[in-house]
């Protein structure tokens, strides 16, 4: 079998932020291959350089060494390409705009034509439970609702490539299990490839093909697991030993980062 094309493509990559007191290393030679068609979940505690990591892929940061290719071009020329939707970790709707609007925006941007641009909104409203609510503004919905037309809005662009930072971490648990279904659904129809942020071991063992353990000061990988389970996932299969094994092993790989710090 020949392997996928490689998506994302991190090599001794370094990302040192330069704070007023001291500098930041966000990220310390992390070594990564994101394949076409891998679910990619990055986990670890907060300031372990996740979202530093995504804004690179998405060419919002800059490296400070190493090397980074997303879909073999430097991380500007693919966002110059849109290579990529990036849902971010709060909502950043437009409140002038109505959750029809904010969804158009990037639509408008690339100039899809105006029929298939509804058409495109409507089927991304759908997948995250909002049809019915194009005339809103973004105001008048709860966070969850927001974040879920934030969710929307990547998915109307249809690039190859999700970057999604913690998108479900503000959402109650029955919504959650439910995008989480959806995203796995959309995932297994489309053949994009997912780099995810979450603080869920659950989540990140059911969505992922591959699960990052990230651990801080600096921000490093500590372990990448390549999940067993198979493509297709009913949510019972969260009670099965092979996932609760894999759920271990993300756990061991988190305690042992945190022994870490002294
Ligand atoms: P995570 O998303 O895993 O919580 P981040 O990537 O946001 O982590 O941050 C990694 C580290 O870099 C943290 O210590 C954070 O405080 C620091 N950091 C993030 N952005 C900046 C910035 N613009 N300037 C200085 N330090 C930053
Ligand atoms: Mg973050």
């Amino acid at each position: 079998m020949t392997q996928a094309a490689s998506v994302v493509s991190a090599k001794d990559l370094c990302l040192t932020y330069q704070a007023d007191d001291a500098p930041v290393h966000a990220l310390s030679n992390v070594n990564l291959d994101v394949r076409k068609g891998d679910f990619v979940s990055f986990i670890g505690p907060s300031g372990c350089g996740k979202t530093t990591f995504l804004r690179v892929i998405a060419d919002l940061e800059r490296k400070t060494s190493g090397d980074i290719t997303v879909n073999g071009m430097t991380p500007e020329e693919a966002r110059k390409a849109r290579a990529y939707g990036y849902v971010f970790q709060a909502p950043a709707l437009y409140p002038w705009r109505t959750i029809e609007k904010n969804i158009a925006l990037p639509l408008e941007i690339m100039s899809y034509p105006s029929a298939d641009r509804k058409k495109r909104i409507a089927a991304a409203l759908e997948l995250v439970n909002l049809s019915g609510f194009e005339k809103k503004f973004p105001w008048q919905l709860s966070g969850g609702m927001q974040q879920r037309a934030s969710i929307a809005r990547a998915l109307a662009f249809d690039a190859d490539l999700l970057l999604m930072d913690e998108p479900f971490g503000a959402l109650d648990e029955i919504v959650r299990d439910h995008l989480n279904e959806e995203l796995l659904k959309l995932w297994a129809r489309t053949d994009k490839t997912i780099c995810f942020v979450t603080h869920s071991i659950p989540e990140a063992v059911y969505l992922s093909t591959k699960i990052v353990v990230m651990s801080p000061r600096p921000g490093r990988v500590t372990d990448i697991i390549d999940s067993t389970l198979p493509k297709e996932r009913p949510l019972g299969i969260r009670e099965t030993p092979e996932f609760l094994e894999i759920a271990h092993r993300v756990r061991e790989g988190l305690r042992a980062g945190h022994s870490y710090e002294h």
